[in-house]
């Protein structure tokens, strides 16, 4: 597989190069060359096959022969064990929970796979790869599982010490092993500008082997496209043709992931991209100016994004495809509307959270005579614990995930936000 810079299109990578660089110069993202496209009269017979066999021949339509089919089977086994059930929300409305692996949200998929990914791919080289991050909560939970206990691979965590709650922090820092977990005596920003430090730093650079495994890294797109096709294989023949896919966004790599399984060649009508009131998409797809706002906060706090990253790939996709983005269909949905659809959902039994709700409220009043409706939803109700409650006025139960590592002690260190400290730290190993 081969893949060009978006930001200068001479730079062009393997797909092992580009899962182990992240981005190319400039800061710009890699895009593949080919867009492979399976035979229409061959979906139908994609569509039967069972999950894992079929994320495998996605995944090597798009990599091809740079990893072996053998090799990459395990990867994928390895990496998607967990279910992805369609629920039956209404008559015309269906939603694809991507919320069943060991952190409770979909970003489970990207970060198992490119966690399998990188460590295969960086395994011949036979030296250790540190892997450092900074979360605000969710990412570094998902990061810490996809790489636990992986041979060759340590993983450092910076995350705001007391902004992020109790339970996000024993579902990542109660890991031990090859996961270290630092509480940093700062906001989320700092503990990013302390991970961009060390990235920049003459010394580190020289001396460990460092990798972001951040967000845009190619590998956790090519694996979100897989759940697609699950969907609509989960759907009767009859529900497929007229099909609408609703996909609440913050970066746009979900919905990305969507329009590469369309290009496939998976028949989906119309997508809709929703946001909270972070709506620079919206606003151009409604306008034509690209004028992101200051990011602002909202109860769908995994969607509070103001420049998505991965946009210049939805507009790439548009170009080489020669769709048009008048096409893509979108919303924003405030939060005291996200607030009345969590009710709205609970009245017909079926209990959501803040980013769900959104992709639901614009699905369900956006769909047309004779369309069927999916939604995706991207965490557990249990992950919006707090909030949840709160709008329905109901306890929810923890999930055995979650519940498994309550009792178990924080095992993060602490640190004020000091680069010394931090380079201190990941110097000794
Ligand atoms: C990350 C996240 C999103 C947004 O996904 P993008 O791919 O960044 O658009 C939506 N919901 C939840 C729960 C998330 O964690």
């Amino acid at each position: 597989m081969k893949l060009y810079n978006l930001k200068d299109h001479k730079e062009q990578v393997s797909f092992s190069q580009a899962v182990k660089q992240g981005l190319g110069s400039q800061q710009g993202l890699f895009f593949p060359l080919e867009l492979p496209e399976f035979e229409l009269t061959d979906i139908d017979a994609i569509l039967e096959m069972d999950f894992l066999s079929r994320s495998i021949k996605i995944l090597s339509a798009y990599i091809g022969d740079e990893i072996a089919l053998q090799q990459l089977s395990e990867n994928v086994k390895n990496a998607f064990s967990f279910s992805v059930p369609v629920v039956q929300i209404s008559d015309n409305i269906a939603c694809l929970e991507l919320f069943h692996g060991p952190t409770l949200a979909f970003k489970d998929f990207g970060g198992r796979f490119m966690a399998q990914m990188l460590s295969y791919l960086s395994g011949a080289d036979d030296e250790q790869i540190t892997i450092l991050t900074a979360t605000s909560g969710d990412t570094g939970a998902a990061v810490a599982h996809a790489f636990y206990g992986m041979k060759n691979m340590r993983v450092v965590i910076l995350y705001p010490e007391g902004k992020i709650s109790l339970l996000q922090e024993k579902l990542f820092c109660t890991l031990g092993g090859n996961i270290e977990t630092i509480a940093i005596d700062a906001d989320f920003d700092t503990c990013q500008v302390l991970v961009k430090q060390a990235f920049n730093d003459e010394i580190l650079k020289k001396a460990i082997s460092l990798n972001s495994a951040n967000s845009i890294n190619i590998s956790r797109l090519l694996a979100q496209i897989c759940y697609y096709f699950e969907a609509i294989s989960q759907l009767p023949q009859k529900k497929r043709n007229q099909l609408v896919v609703s996909v609440p966004s913050g970066n746009f790599g979900n919905l990305t992931a969507g329009l590469l399984a369309k290009s496939l060649g998976l028949p989906i009508k119309r997508f809709i991209a929703a946001t909270n009131a972070n709506d620079t998409v919206p606003r151009f797809l409604q306008g034509g100016s690209w004028t992101p706002n200051a990011t602002v906060a909202t109860l769908s706090n995994a969607m509070d994004v103001s420049q998505p990253n991965n946009w210049p790939r939805v507009e790439e996709l548009f170009r080489r495809k020669t769709w048009h983005l008048t096409d893509l269909a979108y919303g924003s949905v405030s939060d005291e509307m996200t607030c009345s659809t969590i009710c709205e959902l609970a009245k017909i039994d079926y209990i959501s959270e803040p980013h769900a709700a959104i992709a639901y409220r614009l699905l369900s009043d956006q769909l047309e005579e004779g369309e069927f409706g999916l939604f995706l939803c991207t965490a557990h109700p249990a992950k919006f614990k707090v909030s949840v409650e709160e709008i329905l006025q109901q306890t929810l139960p923890l999930p055995k995930a979650l519940a498994d590592r309550t009792d178990l002690p924080l095992l993060s260190y602490h640190m004020n936000a000091d680069f010394a400290s931090l380079r201190e730290f990941l110097l000794k190993s």
